[in-house]
């Protein structure tokens, strides 16, 4: 099926990362993660296939959807707010956003 691999893509964390206190986004109780919307994501794909297989379901093999703006920091879950990033610039973005950007209106 191959949703797993994206979905388990989607959950790295901003853990460490102060969550913008004016959003509390849904969480999964068991995880602690938050809860994306599959659908969004589905939009983006059919709109952006992945980059290593050109395909828009399945794995995508070493690259990763991250949110532009964090949905920790109120970004919305939307297509637009999503993009491809390899897994290292995917954890180097992570790790480098100490605080939430600010929020477009
Ligand atoms: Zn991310």
């Amino acid at each position: 099926m191959g949703f797993f691999t994206v979905f388990v893509a989607l959950t790295l964390g901003a853990s460490h990362m102060t969550p913008s206190p004016s959003c509390h986004p849904k969480r999964n109780p068991k995880t602690g993660h938050i809860v994306r919307s599959r659908n969004a994501l589905r939009s983006f794909r059919a709109m952006h296939p992945c980059p290593a297989t050109g395909q828009t379901r399945g794995a995508c093999p070493g690259y990763e959807v991250n949110h532009h703006v964090p949905l920790e920091c109120c970004g919305p879950d939307t297509p637009t707010n999503m993009e491809w990033l390899t897994h290292a610039e995917h954890v180097a973005f992570h790790e480098n956003m100490k605080v939430c950007p600010a929020v477009a209106e």
